[in-house]
């Protein structure tokens, strides 16, 4: 079992989540997209842990720029695509899509979703049940097209709705009230108004929105709603 802890970076800037994770059985650790040392050390201290890996969802500065400096200071491994080993800084492990990678005895899979970079990849730990999505899928929206087209980010949200229901997914910013008015505009119902004001009363106590099962976020999210290309080319 894993043990997961939002670490909230840039705050009030860019609003990244890093993610230290725990495997309960051996202790193993890692930090997922560190995206600013400070908070991330603080966590580590405050709860006596040091990471073994970094994993990295891709290769963009706000998801990254930790890599070199948690590096020195836990003599940490670098996790990521192998096709972003050029550009993810300090790069020391490469995965693959439909590949898997052990972290203690958690294993996570890796699903290659191209779209917001060329390499983006899902770190899914199917007997968590957790999915880490980057800057693929964020609450009620998803990552702009940097690298890739209308059709890759089709491709890729098919995936992530090909997981379970009950797969609880962790992004890399807290957008949730970014597009969550618009949301609404476009598909009002029930179950979103109650996700929206769940959101509200998170984010007034200061906690995250994540995570939010994939259940809720397939019926919530027009990204994910959108049945064809044409329907989300309509949204981006
Ligand atoms: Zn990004
Ligand atoms: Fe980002």
């Amino acid at each position: 079992m894993l043990k997961i802890y939002p670490i909230l970076c840039r705050a009030g800037v860019m609003d990244n989540y890093a993610y230290l994770i725990i495997d309960q059985e051996t202790q193993t650790s890692a930090i997922i997209d560190p995206s600013e040392v400070k908070p991330i050390i603080q966590k580590c201290e405050e709860l006596q842990i040091k990471p073994k890996y970094i994993l990295n969802t891709h290769h963009h500065f706000d998801h990254t720029d930790g890599n070199f400096a948690l590096k020195q200071k836990y003599q940490c491994q670098v996790v990521g695509n192998i096709k972003d080993s050029s550009r993810i800084p300090e790069f020391d492990i490469g995965v693959e899509d439909g590949k898997s990678f052990s972290l203690g005895a958690s294993k996570a899979e890796i699903i290659d979703v191209s779209a917001h970079t060329q390499g983006h990849i899902l770190w899914y730990f199917p007997e968590d049940k957790v999915v880490f999505t980057g800057d693929t899928l964020f609450n009620l929206c998803v990552g702009g097209l940097f690298e890739g087209t209308a059709e890759e980010m089709f491709t890729a949200l098919q995936k992530i709705k090909a997981l379970p229901d009950d797969v609880e997914f962790y992004p890399g910013h807290e957008y949730t009230m970014h597009f969550a008015k618009e949301a609404f505009v476009l598909a009002p119902s029930v179950e979103l108004a109650e996700y929206i004001d769940r959101a509200q009363k998170r984010l007034n106590q200061g906690l995250p929105v994540a995570p939010v099962s994939l259940g809720v976020e397939k019926k919530c999210n027009p990204y994910l709603r959108a049945n064809n290309l044409t329907e989300l080319q309509q949204l981006l």
